[in-house]
């Protein structure tokens, strides 16, 4: 049993359905636990976070969990675990959260924005290669753009890193498996987000999964002030309060309440997975007939996270994105845009120059075709059938009126 914030959108009489972008699931079971660790009189780290970090370790078959505040928070200390020189030459891709490239900036070191591929969305081998071209980088951030899972391998050859100088911004990637490889137990640190949006909230929060027990010990220092590890157990019985300093931290813990939150959501999450891949695959069918549309990627072999659905508008065989978007939620379907290319934004244009962001013309020209549609845990097929039936129907009248106003076709 789950409760959401409303009953699902079945439409009543004439009024029409409404389909949100997205809706936060907590389960009933989180709301009990999230209710008992705050009545306990212990709120933040302690033993649940512990358990958390367990938890989702063995889910993903990680070595080991770090729980952190978010996954922006996630990827800074990852990028600082591996202690580059002030200023160092960071590879990410144009096409992702802005918050991710602020991590680079705020580890102290700088952005490389690498174009994508316009049918992924994200890089490729070809595209890592040109963005290099002759300079010195000292890390890769390697993003899972929807949940499809990037080719880490390959992107860390095509950058000449090994794959301990890659981080995995798997924000979107919990859930997805690179041929047989789950995302999380490939590179030298993977960033996951329990933001309210994403496939496995907790409203705020994020880990990192790392093989490395060194920097396993860094993240947990880090992420409290940089005092020794465990030291949130000072107040615990037996706990004394002595502690050391020996590395620059933030103050990025996870708090036991979203940490009870977390593990209550986990044991869901497999079932939402399936919900989102059944209706990516209804998505698929009814879409794939409308002329115009262009369907995400599928992945060669593993699984897609199914976080996002991104279709792609032909401009010519159809309205154009943001009629569509503007019609679509005349007609009660929320949708959004993943995302407004990273060297497209007046702080980054700044900090990397004209020149260095006129160097993604694949990214350009993908970026006015790009639509994310619904996809969350609380819909149901018929709402994926009603936003397909739209969106035909949309692209049809387009049609017709460029037909007769004597427009091309
Ligand atoms: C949501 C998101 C983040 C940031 O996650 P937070 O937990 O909100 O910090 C990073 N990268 C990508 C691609 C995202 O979508």
């Amino acid at each position: 049993m789950t409760a959401t914030a409303q009953a699902p959108s079945a439409p009543t009489g004439d009024a029409p359905r409404r389909v949100p972008f997205a809706r936060t699931i907590i389960s009933d079971e989180a709301l009990q636990r999230a209710h008992e660790v705050l009545a306990s009189g212990w709120v933040t780290t302690g033993p649940e976070t512990v358990a958390f970090e367990r938890e989702l370790a063995a889910y993903l078959g990680a070595p080991d969990a770090v729980a952190v505040s978010s996954c922006t928070v996630a990827i800074e200390l990852a990028l600082r675990a591996l202690a580059l020189r002030p200023g160092s030459l960071v590879l990410t891709p144009t096409i992702t959260f802005c918050g991710a490239v602020h991590a680079i900036v705020h580890a102290g070191l700088r952005p490389v924005l690498v174009d994508v591929d316009p049918v992924t969305l994200i890089p490729r081998p070809d595209q890592v290669m040109r963005a290099v071209e002759g300079r010195t980088v000292a890390a890769m951030v390697v993003q899972h753009m929807a949940g499809h899972p990037a080719q880490v391998r390959d992107l860390a050859e095509a950058a000449g890193l090994p794959l301990d100088r890659v981080v995995e911004d798997a924000a979107h990637g919990l859930g997805a498996v690179a041929d047989d490889e789950p995302i999380g137990t490939i590179s030298g640190a993977t960033c996951f987000s329990f933001y309210a949006t994403k496939n496995l909230p907790i409203g705020e929060g994020g880990a990192v999964t790392t093989a490395d027990p060194d920097r396993a010990a860094f993240l947990r220092r880090a992420r409290l002030h940089g005092m020794t590890a465990d030291a949130w157990r000072r107040y615990l019985p037996g706990g004394g309060w002595a502690y050391s300093v020996d590395v620059a931290g933030l103050k990025a813990n996870m708090t036991d309440v979203q940490a009870a939150i977390g593990r209550a959501q986990l044991v869901c999450f497999d079932e939402w997975q399936r919900v989102r891949a059944e209706l990516a695959e209804e998505y698929d069918a009814l879409l794939g007939q409308v002329e115009g549309v262009a369907l995400p990627a599928r992945p060669r072999s593993g699984r897609h996270a199914w976080h996002l659905y991104i279709v792609r508008l032909d401009p010519v065989l159809g309205p154009g994105r943001d009629a569509m978007a503007a019609e679509l939620a005349t007609r009660g379907v929320a949708t959004s845009v993943h995302f407004i290319p990273v060297h497209s934004f007046p702080y980054f244009r700044t900090l990397l120059g004209e020149d260095e962001c006129a160097r993604f013309p694949e990214a350009d020209a993908v970026f006015p075709t790009l639509l994310t549609l619904p996809l969350h845990a609380a819909m149901d097929l018929d709402d994926v059938r009603y936003v397909c039936e739209q969106i035909a129907d949309i692209c049809q009248s387009a049609d017709a009126e460029r037909v007769g106003s004597g427009g091309l076709r």
